[in-house]
């Protein structure tokens, strides 16, 4: 990973290893055919490197596991949580602090206290599990995403920002009092883990000032995106990451988070309000489900990792090697030809695999086939989001519609591969090139009602 003149080296020397257990090219292929091409089936210990998610994946430091043994394990009020808390409003700045077991948890409870059936929710783009629970209340989930953000070959660097005219467009359709809040996800996962610009937070703001509407954020991706901010956007590059995330957090009244991404931690998430009357009515929430609001579904020392772990995703050092990594990944396989969703993104690369395999029809989910070639060639786990994930049957007719674009995204967790890992990726996938004319589709011969992706039975064509 090269940036000016020299390698970008990983910030971090290793201190516990976990092996992995190799295969070779005949036993994946068996190990596919029984799992029936699923890679959700295929047992972990059958993967070399694996892609599928940067969610709870990545590896903790030594500070963080030893802030575990310092947890609190006190039902109410421990230790641990006031540790949390004040991490927590010191870096964000917003007066309450609620912990939950996942960012959906939070999600939920922050969507039954402020939507009901009447409300429409605005986003750049809506989470997959944002969106779903938005849905649940009987809510509207709006995505309004710039142009170039839907444009994979776009180098915008901003791609992440809200349409803006679009945004006006919408408050003056529903009317100002069917939108409790609207919320700017950063980075934008769905959208290829792009950035919003600074500027595009402001102007945001500043239109929801107007209409009395609150700001949150979707911040799961907090660091990244202000890392982004620093290398883009004017004005920016002489401020720190913890500036830059103050600033953007000033502009918003509450956020969601989940720590699984950068609270750096295996586990949890939290839900911030400024709100002292919403803030009461979420904590009566999380007592039903969740807990008591001094640990809301985790352990104490799950607090504590997560406290360690969003200090250190502000180390420029950390951001600098992982948004370097992601970008040596990109910056490869581009090389190669792999037509990609330019620019890199924070913590994945997604492939077109549309693009690359366009002997392939849609609906032999082309994705399905380059992420069961991935794994059959060089063990290494990728997930598909196109038409296996995002395919919609009609259950009347059963005709299947496919998704508008087919993926495959690589997602690296975080601090858990080192360089020598992404080269053997991009020698695998250098080799698959080669031969990607020869690749097949799949059908699906066995399929769940709901969220097929997780449980589908695939044969090859
Ligand atoms: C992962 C994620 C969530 C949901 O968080 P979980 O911890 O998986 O429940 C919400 N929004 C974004 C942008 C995410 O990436």
């Amino acid at each position: 990973m090269k940036s000016n003149f020299r390698t970008v080296i990983e910030p971090f020397v290793i201190k516990s290893v976990e092996p992995i257990q190799m295969t070779n090219r005949n036993e994946r292929k068996q190990i596919l055919k029984e799992n029936h091409y699923n890679l959700f089936k295929v047992p972990a210990k059958d993967v070399l490197i694996d892609l599928l998610t940067d969610s709870g994946t990545g590896a903790m430091s030594s500070a963080q596991w030893a802030g575990m043994m310092l947890g609190d394990e006190s039902y109410a009020g421990s230790n641990s949580f006031q540790k949390f808390e004040s991490t927590i409003q010191e870096i964000f700045g917003f007066k309450h602090v609620i912990p939950t077991h996942q960012g959906r948890a939070a999600e939920r409870i922050l969507f039954s206290v402020m939507c009901n059936n009447q409300s429409v929710v605005p986003n750049n783009t809506h989470f997959d599990t944002t969106r779903a629970n938005i849905e649940f209340q009987g809510s509207e989930a709006l995505d309004l995403v710039i142009d170039e953000g839907k444009d994979p070959n776009s180098l915008f660097p901003f791609k992440g920002n809200m349409d803006i005219q679009k945004l006006e467009r919408a408050i003056q359709k529903h009317g100002k009092e069917y939108i409790p809040l609207c919320m700017i996800t950063v980075t934008n996962n769905s959208g290829g883990g792009q950035p919003v610009s600074m500027e595009n937070i402001r102007a945001v703001k500043t239109v929801l000032k107007q209409y009395d509407i609150p700001l949150y954020f979707d911040a799961a991706r907090f660091a990244e995106n202000a890392f982004f901010i620093k290398m883009r956007e004017d004005g920016y590059a002489h401020k720190t990451v913890k500036e830059i995330v103050h600033e953007m957090m000033s502009y918003g009244d509450g956020c969601t988070m989940s720590a699984k991404k950068d609270g750096m931690a295996n586990i949890g998430g939290f839900l911030c309000t400024n709100d002292d009357q919403l803030a009461q009515m979420e904590k009566d929430l999380l007592i039903l489900t969740e807990g008591f609001p001094t640990y809301g579904g985790l352990a104490g020392r799950d607090l504590e990792a997560i406290s360690v772990g969003l200090q250190e995703v502000l180390d420029e050092n950390y951001l600098a090697y992982r948004i370097a990594e992601t970008q040596y990944l990109g910056e490869h396989l581009t090389g190669i030809g792999y037509p990609i969703v330019q620019p890199p993104g924070g913590h994945a690369i997604y492939v077109d695999a549309k693009a690359l395999l366009p002997h392939i029809p849609p609906l032999q989910y082309p994705g399905q086939a380059l992420s069961a070639a991935l794994y059959l060639e060089g063990g290494i786990r990728t997930v598909e989001i196109g038409s296996v994930m995002f395919g919609k049957v009609d259950e009347s007719t059963g005709e299947e519609y496919p998704a508008n674009m087919e993926l495959v995204r690589l997602a690296l967790p975080r601090r858990t591969h080192t360089q020598s890992h992404i080269d053997y990726v991009i020698e695998v996938m250098k080799e698959l090139f080669n031969e990607k004319d020869k690749l097949t589709g799949y059908k699906i011969v066995k399929q769940p009602k709901y969220l097929r992706h997780f449980t589908a039975e695939f044969e090859s064509i």
